[in-house]
This record gives structure tokens, sequence and C-alpha cells, in this order.
């Protein structure tokens, strides 16, 4: 499973063969990615068959479609049965991929499906970096219509929380940036506020950009949503993002799920105003994916519109957010659950 040495060290795989042979083949996984290593063409027939099956470390478990066709979810099932799940999302000019970090998530979050499902383990960095490589190969050899053929965005807004995954994240980072020769200004990190891992980020060398996933601007109701806030409170967690943004010079985004009633009142705007306002930070409003376990419901259209517009009012930049892939589970948070009962 070559996706799961280091660029560098797919000599250790290759073993006999001559050192042009590696180049290329780091070529056909980094730079120009196949479906199937039988496309392979400048590699003698042996070693692609060799390759074979082994080209991706995990299998195409499921494929499905909608918006058209411009919406893509897999489900790749490691061989440990480890499953990690991707969304490819294409626009007219720009194809944005969604990965996963971790098969689940240990942090529960009430809304969250992943969170509902548990922590089942870390992934390698390259099964991060598989995913990746697996969406350009898609693209550029079957395509969505009137989308670019080539990737331009990846989000960590997948299955599991990346900075709690941290060095093997920090690697597939490395590898996107340096080997696919991905810029760090097209990769996201999603955090659910690990503020550590936001204080160890911001000393890496890449200016990735940085979203938090607030939902709730007090500590008693964060808390409430999303339990690592005991740990790492709203205060901590804003001085973090400061620190990052002073840093990088790259504009943090904050992440807000709307829930009915729950985090979609005036009150709620304005304190989120307050911190967006002083981070200089641009809020993403989403509705809720309801999943099967969470108590909470999606706020409506109208409350969604007047939310945004009251933090507009309070002079701070706010994006609703389109729900992609709503019916294929595809959207944030919604991940997992589905395949998860089906298995
Ligand atoms: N663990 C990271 C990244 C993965 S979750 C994080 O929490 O940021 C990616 C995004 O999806 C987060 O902003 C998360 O809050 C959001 N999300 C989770 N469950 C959701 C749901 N049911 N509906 C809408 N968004 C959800
Ligand atoms: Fe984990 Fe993020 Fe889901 Fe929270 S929202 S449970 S941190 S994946």
């Amino acid at each position: 499973m070559p996706y799961l040495h280091a660029p560098e060290d797919l000599v250790q795989l290759l073993g006999d063969e001559p050192s042009y042979r590696v180049d290329q083949l780091r070529d056909w996984l980094y730079q120009t990615p196949v479906l199937d290593a039988v496309d392979m063409t400048n590699l003698p027939t042996g070693l692609r068959e060799s390759i074979g099956s082994t080209l991706w470390p995990f299998a195409v478990e499921v494929e499905q479609s909608a918006d058209a066709g411009t919406t893509r979810k897999w489900l790749f099932r490691a061989p440990d049965g480890a499953a990690i799940e991707a969304v490819l999302m294409g626009y007219p000019r720009r194809a944005t991929l969604c990965i996963s970090s971790q098969a689940g998530c240990a942090l529960g979050c009430t809304f969250c499906a992943t969170g509902q499902f548990g922590f089942e383990r870390h992934l390698e960095p390259g099964e991060i970096v598989a995913q990746v490589a697996y969406a350009r190969a898609f693209l550029r050899q079957i395509g969505m219509p009137g989308v670019p053929g080539r990737l331009t965005n990846v989000v960590f807004m997948g299955m599991g929380e990346p900075l709690a995954n941290y060095d093997r994240v920090r690697e597939a980072i490395r590898r996107l940036i340096e080997t696919m020769g991905m810029s760090a200004r097209s990769v996201t990190v999603s955090t659910v506020g690990i503020v550590p891992g936001i204080r160890r980020l911001a000393e890496e060398p890449w200016p990735v950009n940085l979203a938090i996933s607030l939902h709730a601007a007090d500590d008693e109701l964060r808390s409430r949503l999303v339990p690592i806030n005991k740990r790492y409170p709203i205060a901590d967690l804003e001085t973090a993002a400061a620190a990052y943004y002073e840093k990088k010079g790259r504009r943090v985004s904050i992440e807000w799920t709307m829930m009915d009633h729950v985090n979609d009142t005036l009150e709620q705007a304005d304190k989120l105003a307050a911190i967006a306002r002083r981070l200089r930070g641009h809020v993403n409003l989403i509705a809720l994916n309801p999943t099967p376990l969470s108590p909470e419901r999606a706020s409506s259209r109208l409350r969604i519109d007047d939310f945004a517009h009251a933090l507009e009012d309070r002079g701070v930049n706010v994006t609703v957010r389109d729900t992609r892939g709503r019916d294929i589970d595809a959207a944030c948070g919604q991940l997992r659950v589905v395949s998860g009962i089906s298995r």
C-alpha cells in the first residue's frame, strides 16, 4: 500500500527497481494520481500488476452522488474495518474535499453523528493523504459536470478531531503541501477547540486556515453542547485563535451550527458578535443536520436569516453555508452514522 509509506520512503517499497522508477511512482501517487494502477502508463506491466489492488489503503465500499452529480461521498473501508469517509463538493470554479482525520471521535459533541458513534482509531498520515489523492484522481479521470478537473480546497471537516491526532495530521499536511503541491491557503483545519493543538499549529511553517467550531458564545451553553469546553473554555480558545491570526495573518473562521432555540437567539448573536469582532473572524452559519440521537432540531430558514442579519448589524462578516449532500447524509456531522448502521 504505497500511500502508507512516506513519499521519501517509497524506495523501500520498490527494493531493486532503479531510482527513476521510484520517481515515476511518486509522481503517479502524488502529482497525477490515477484510480487504478493499470493507468500508470510508464511503469512496466509487472510493477503495475504488483501494485494492483493494493494501490489504495482502503476499499471503496460505498460511492454516492447527489446535487446533480456535483456532490460525491465515499465510504472507504480500511483492512482493519475502520470506516473513513470523504465528501467532494464541486462548484463552478472550485472543488472542495472534506476529509476525515480519525475513525469516529472521542469528543462527544451532542449534535454530531460522528461523536455519537464514539472513537475507533486515529487515521495514519497515508490514510488522510490517500483521501485527497483519490478525489484528485476522480476529478481528473471521471470529473463532475461543470466543475474544474482539479481539486482546489481541502477541509478537515469530516470525521474526527484533527488536533486530537496532531502528529499524524501534521505529517499529512506536510505531504499535501510539500509533495502534492497544494498551497497552505487551500487547506483548512477545523477544530472543536483543542487549545494546545492550535498553539502548536501556529508554530508550524504552513499558513493553513483555521476554523473553530464555536456553536455557543457562553461557557454554560457551550459546555453542554461541546463537552471539551469544560477543559478549554471560550476565553482560552479565543486567545489561542487570536494568537493564530496574529502569527499567520490568516483570519480565523468561526463555525456555528444553527440549532432551533438553542444557539440561534439574539442573546447568542450579541455575544458571538463580540467574539467575532475581537477576532476579526468570519462566521459560517450552517443549519443543523439532525442526527438520530441528537435532541436538538435545526433552526428554520427564517431564524437563520434573522441571526445572520443580527450579526451583520453588529459589524460581523457572515456566510450562510449551503447544506450539500443532505440526501446522501454527506453533510457535516452526518458522516458515519448511516454507514455504521449498515455494516
Ligand atoms: N472535529 C472537528 C472537525 C470535524 S466536524 C470540529 O468539530 O471542528 C466538522 C464540522 O461539522 C464542525 O464545525 C462541526 O461542529 C460540524 N457539525 C458536526 N455535527 C453537525 C451536524 N449534525 N450538523 C451540522 N454541522 C455539524
Ligand atoms: Fe468530534 Fe467535531 Fe463531531 Fe465534536 S463536532 S464530536 S469534535 S467530529
